[in-house]
């Protein structure tokens, strides 16, 4: 339909239309409208009526088909209340009148309906779920509605949206192909398989009238879009438009499917097509304003919706391809083996191991991660700022590709050659110093220092362990007895006999805080050595995680290692956490203490969420524990693992992700501190790349963060000997929106001041 066909009378025209046609003495106020024109026409007791004039191309048919749908919306009992159409002096519903073109307009006058549009209101829950409700209750009382004209051809139909994706050309890049997806899927929709009837169309939020106290939709105005179609169709706009501007687009449409289904309940068909449709309407939206802003560059309407439907589509682009789809069938009970998220904590309360907390007072119950962001079974997506495993993204195809393909034609395991295995102890090696040239291959990171213990030990032939305060090596007994992490703290038993615990060399908190703070810490390291004699081995993270994100000071690990194997001992770096680029300036955290370890213990992000570990150390430490007693380990260096870790390493260097770990971690670091400089609740802000840490008053002002800001979207969590302590280290693909997204939250909730 042509807009320059638009109507152009003035609002002293409707006056004057109103009182010669209808008798009425009114005023007249203009209604924004695309194609038509809409004047409120208001009295002393407020607004009354509508004066409706229909583009100058506007078949009096179709305005047949408006005036019958209203009559039988008023006579079907939906709950909700539909304008009325009021006949002129002449006993004419619809009047012709003549424009100052001199084409014949038609008018109509229908009765005013109380409300406020549903975009002007807070939209909870109930809310959107009302929304479905009443389109579905619309549906049904169209159900078996027939009129000739509503069988058209009409742009606005999506079964129609081709006619929009002529349009697409106009689009620049890279706009264009993020759309591309998009039109591909309402390509691939099996139209036979949904059920059709005359619907609405057009359930926009300006549209949508909600009550005084915005709690339940009242009515929907505007039947100038209604066309006989796929009736999901009629669901699927008004997905599209609640989802505008929402924090949790999914989440708000999955509202509005649910209150739709509950109704009218939709077919598994009608589920899975709901989302290309509704993906199909932001597009043929766009694709429609890139022509009209061709013809009408002033059109002040177009442009209005043009902005968040621009943010939306990219939002929905970076969805998990089937997570939309995936949100809609539990909203329906349609997705198989999907539990509710009180049955699976039900589960886990009653048969899995007591001795695990479970993340936030209202757990999540995540369904899919993709690159930085987890997404979950209502809807909601969440910028991920803790994990360290899904070190290249979650999901990323390349490491999936990789193991799968591996997976399809061998797992096994290293009894035998494989290309993978030796591929990969190759690359690793090549990553690490020289003298730092043997490589085990274990599940995880608890193995890979389990591992490092018995090394240190066959080497040294001694027992005893050196170990920094607050540290986390692992989960098996010896481990635990090594963490003081573990045993000083709940259900702990204590330091073993065998055990020393080096001071954190923190220089926020501890002792020493000036330029000599590297060499002072490292003196407790030779003090310790002449009080208990030499170790079999010192194990340091080369920052400290569960110390609360420690970074040494200058010369720390140097000289500590230095003072152990002077005395015989071997050092352990342990990188679990720290290691492969995370540090943005280095490949490791030990390097960028200048020092050397014997060994270098590696597990979570080594293959990218595949339980893989790894310990790296020297021919010599090596030969001294080959005393004949194999080292066997079922699951270790299989070539599964290794071709993951093979794509972790490749990806790494492709998408430049320390490179990005630099880059990104310093801006976030920058931003951090101008924020605690403005906050008194931030004590100490610390990083290197994308390893930081924000040090708060006391550990309840950081769990009130921490829950404060997954209400935004935002997952964090807290570590350190004093719980205090935000811990940030997301999957290093994080970028500098993502960053401003952390920093905004942050601002938001530090500003709150009941934290
Ligand atoms: N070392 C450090 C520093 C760790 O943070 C962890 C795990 N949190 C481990 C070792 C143990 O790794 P895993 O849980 O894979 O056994």
């Amino acid at each position: 339909m042509n807009v320059a066909a638009a109507p152009r009378f003035t609002a002293a025209d409707a006056v004057r239309m109103a009182r010669e046609l209808y008798g009425l003495a009114v005023e007249a106020e203009s209604l924004p409208s695309e194609r038509d024109q809409n004047f409120v026409l208001k009295d002393s007791s407020g607004p009354r009526f509508v004066l409706k004039i229909a583009n100058r191309e506007e078949a009096l048919e179709v305005l047949d088909l408006q005036n019958k749908l209203l009559d039988r919306l008023g006579r079907i009992d939906t709950g909700m209340v539909f304008p009325r159409l009021v006949a002129a002096r002449s006993g004419l519903e619809v009047t012709p009148v003549r424009g100052l073109d001199d084409a014949a307009y038609f008018v109509r006058l229908l009765t005013w309906v109380d409300g406020v549009p549903i975009a002007a209101v807070p939209q909870p829950a109930s809310l959107l779920r009302s929304l479905g409700g009443g389109l579905a209750r619309m549906d049904e009382a169209l159900r078996g509605f027939e009129h000739s004209a509503a069988k058209r051809v009409f742009y606005w139909d999506l079964r129609h949206a081709s006619m929009a994706w002529r349009y697409l050309d106009l689009i620049p890049e890279p706009r264009r192909s993020m759309l591309r997806p998009m039109v591909d899927a309402w390509q691939s929709i099996d139209w036979g398989r949904l059920p059709t009837s005359v619907i609405y169309n057009d359930a926009n939020d300006y549209n949508v009238l909600v009550d005084a106290a915005g709690t339940r939709v009242v009515s929907f105005l505007d039947l100038g879009d209604v066309v006989h179609s796929a009736t999901v169709c009629d669901l699927a706009i008004a997905i599209a438009y609640t989802m505008l501007d929402k924090q949790d687009p999914m989440a708000a449409a999955a509202e509005v499917v649910r209150g739709y289904h509950a109704i009218r309940p939709l077919s598994e068909a009608e589920v899975d097509a709901l989302f290309p449709l509704a993906a199909a309407r932001l597009c043929a939206s766009v694709c429609y304003a890139a022509n009209q802003t061709r013809h009408a560059p002033a059109n002040e309407y177009l442009n209005v919706s043009n902005r968040p439907a621009w943010d939306l589509l990219e939002k929905l682009a970076s969805f998990p391809q089937d997570w939309p789809r995936e949100v809609f069938r539990r909203s329906c009970g349609y997705s198989q083996g999907a539990r509710s998220t009180a049955s699976l904590l039900e589960s886990r309360r009653r048969m899995l191991g007591p001795s695990l907390s479970i993340s936030y007072s209202e757990p999540l119950h995540i369904i899919r991660g993709w690159r930085q962001h987890l997404y979950d079974a209502s809807g909601r997506r969440y910028l991920d700022c803790v994990n360290n495993v899904a070190h290249v993204g979650h999901s990323h195809p390349r490491v999936n590709e990789a193991a799968a393909r591996q997976m399809a034609l061998l797992n096994t395991n290293t009894r035998y050659l494989h290309e993978n295995l030796a591929e990969y102890i190759e690359r690793l090696t090549a990553m690490m110093p020289p003298k730092l040239s043997v490589v085990y291959l274990v599940c995880s990171g608890s193995e890979a220092n389990e591992l490092a213990l018995r090394l240190a030990r066959a080497h040294t032939r001694r027992d005893g362990i050196f170990v920094l305060d607050a540290g986390y090596h692992g989960n098996t007994s010896a481990l635990v007895d090594i963490s003081p992490y573990k045993f000083n703290g709940k259900g702990g038993r204590g330091k073993p006999a065998h055990v020393e615990i080096m001071p954190l060399p923190d220089v926020y908190r501890g002792p020493y805080r000036g330029s000599d703070a590297g060499p002072r810490y490292a003196a407790h390291v030779e003090r310790a050595i002449r009080r208990v004699g030499p170790p079999a081995a010192f194990f340091a993270e080369s920052a400290s995680g569960c110390g609360g994100q420690i970074f040494f000071p200058s010369g720390y690990l140097a000289d500590a290692f230095a003072a152990v194997r002077n005395a015989g001992g071997v050092c352990v770096a342990d990188e679990v956490q720290t290691g492969f680029g995370r540090a943005g300036s280095h490949f490791w955290m030990f390097e960028t203490q200048d020092a050397e370890p014997d060994i270098v213990t590696m597990g979570k992000p080594i293959a990218n969420g595949h339980p893989m570990g790894a310990v790296v150390t020297t021919r010599e430490i090596a030969d001294s524990f080959a005393n004949g007693m194999e080292y066997f380990n079922t699951f270790g260096g299989n070539p599964v693992s290794c071709a993951a870790a093979l794509a972790v390493l490749d990806v790494i260097r492709d998408e430049e992700l320390q490179e990005n770990a630099r880059i990104t971690g310093d801006y976030l670091l920058a931003g951090l501190r101008e924020l605690a400089e403005r906050c008194s609740d931030v004590g100490d802000v610390r990083g290197r790349g994308l390893f930081l840490g924000v040090e708060l008053r006391d550990a309840s002002t950081a769990a009130a963060l921490v829950d404060r800001m997954k209400t935004s979207g935002v997952l964090l969590s807290t570590d350190g000997p004093l719980h205090n302590v935000i811990k940030i280290k997301p999957p290093l693909v994080f970028d500098r929106a993502d960053a401003d997204v952390l920093l905004g939250g942050l601002r938001t909730a530090l500003s709150q001041n009941s934290i």
